[in-house]
């Protein structure tokens, strides 16, 4: 492979000192102002309104003077937020395709154009940092994302990474397309192509990945072939990735990697621990600045504080966000990594879905540490936690806090024990248990992700 740097990154930048990155990153900064001042709708309007000029903003630091955005706005008007394609060189401009995000409440999926320059981009930063990573041109990976009724991020951008490094990939086509024609392949398709390809490395959301190993468990699955699994699309607790560990060593696998993956769609990147329980090191620098912020005030966090995640797009032709909040409780840390050296900014905190810190009953709880407490309890196949109104006929009646189990029925009794004493250790509010089929909390073949908590409380 050539080394051929273009002045858009450094060679080996994970571990280059903190202020030559820097450098770069003020750099591309400056330009991508520069365009959004001038053909960006969101942020023209945004920058116009506060007064602000690309003079303003011509560092990383001084990026703390724009106001942050969030989600709400970018649902409220998807194509405010790209770059007018006329603006650049149209070998950067053009559209090479279309990605989509969930979590809307409405089910609406939001745009996001990914232009030739990004699409670009995104492959020449995992050609080059597999060696965080971990994928070999070698591998066969099986890419386990769902189809769905439009492409997600995750299941369109895994052939990219791919096909950038000269790997193999198998489609499994799972999930619900909703569509007339009928395209989707089932679970137990999808384990008898990891079967069928050897599939060296598995690659999905953790939570479906785990249904395929354990559905290759009851098949008598041959899955000696897979020694990595690549897992992304919800924070996965340490048990959690030891019962993926288990299983993958009980199915006789060749190894049993697990690879953590975090990330979101509309970053276009990913951050990766260098190993379990290090941190995700953002693995693109030169793409993307991250930073951690006080929702309240906006101002920026130093190291070590716990606020929201906000990312801005350094280089980005296609949609491009400044300081986005992405919707995670973290907090940062910009020190040479103790564990492997790199200089790559980490994120040093298991990072927490800002819907799962709820008050129950008037108290604040974070519903992470309740997961990660379930996720220990290996006779439990799904579970789902439920805080709904006592009384459904009064939403303003005490919350009633309800976790749905789903186990072989020989384990069941004793899981709800173990299960209220979990909670019991957590929170002061005694859980109804429910016992439930495991498709009923999660079918794979329908949503992307299992759902680990709903909240059917009305807004107050
Ligand atoms: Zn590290």
């Amino acid at each position: 492979m050539t080394t051929a740097f273009t002045p858009l990154s450094l060679p080996d930048i994970l571990r280059q000192p903190r202020d030559k990155v820097r450098a770069l990153q003020d750099r591309l900064l400056r330009e991508t102002v520069e365009l959004a001042y001038n053909h960006h709708p969101f942020y023209s309007k945004l920058m116009r309104k506060e007064r602000l000029e690309p003079r303003h903003i011509q560092t990383c630091d001084e990026l703390v003077r724009l106001p942050t955005s969030s989600k709400a706005d970018f649902l409220a008007d998807p194509d405010a937020f790209r770059l007018d394609p006329e603006s650049v060189p149209p070998e950067q401009g053009t559209l090479w395709k279309i990605v989509y995000t969930t979590g809307t409440t409405t089910g609406r999926p939001a745009p996001i154009y990914v232009a030739a320059h990004d699409h670009f981009g995104y492959m020449f930063a995992f050609a080059q940092r597999q060696e965080l990573i971990g994928l070999k041109d070698s591998d066969r990976i099986a890419n386990l994302f769902p189809l769905t009724p439009f492409p997600m991020g995750a299941y369109a951008r895994a052939p990219d990474e791919v096909g950038s490094i000269g790997a193999a990939v198998v489609f499994t086509n799972t999930g619900n397309a909703q569509s007339q024609y009928p395209v989707n392949r089932g679970l137990d398709a999808a384990v008898r192509a990891v079967e069928r390809h050897r599939v060296t490395v598995l690659w999905g959301v953790a939570g479906f990945v785990r249904r395929v190993l354990m559905r290759a468990q009851e098949l008598g699955a041959d899955f000696k072939s897979v020694r990595m699994a690549m897992i992304t699309g919800e924070a996965s607790s340490t048990a959690m990735r030891d019962d993926l560990r288990r299983r993958m060593r009980e199915l006789g696998a060749a190894d049993t990697k697990i690879v953590n993956r975090y990330g979101s769609t509309e970053q276009g990147g990913t951050m990766i621990e260098c190993q379990e329980g290090a941190g995700f090191h953002s693995l693109i620098p030169d793409q993307l600045f991250h930073e951690v912020i006080n929702p309240q005030t906006g101002e920026r966090l130093a190291d070590g504080q716990s606020g929201m995640l906000a990312f801005t797009h350094l280089m980005r032709r296609g949609t491009l966000f400044l300081r986005y909040i992405v919707g995670d409780v973290v907090s940062l840390s910009h020190d040479v990594c103790p564990h492997c050296g790199r200089t790559s900014p980490r994120i040093i905190s298991q990072p927490v879905r800002s819907g799962d810190i709820i008050k129950i009953k008037g108290a604040l709880v974070n519903l992470q540490v309740l997961k990660d407490r379930l996720d220990h309890l290996p006779a439990l196949d799904e579970y789902q936690i439920v805080v709904q109104p006592s009384d459904r006929n009064d939403p303003f009646s005490m919350d009633e806090l309800v976790i749905k189990l789903a186990a072989k029925p020989e384990d069941q009794q004793a899981l709800s024990t173990d299960i209220l004493a979990e909670v019991a250790k957590i929170i002061l509010v005694r859980p109804r248990i429910e016992i439930v089929d495991r498709d009923e909390i999660y079918d794979p073949l329908v949503a992307a992700k299992p759902k680990r908590v709903v909240d059917l409380r009305p807004p107050r």
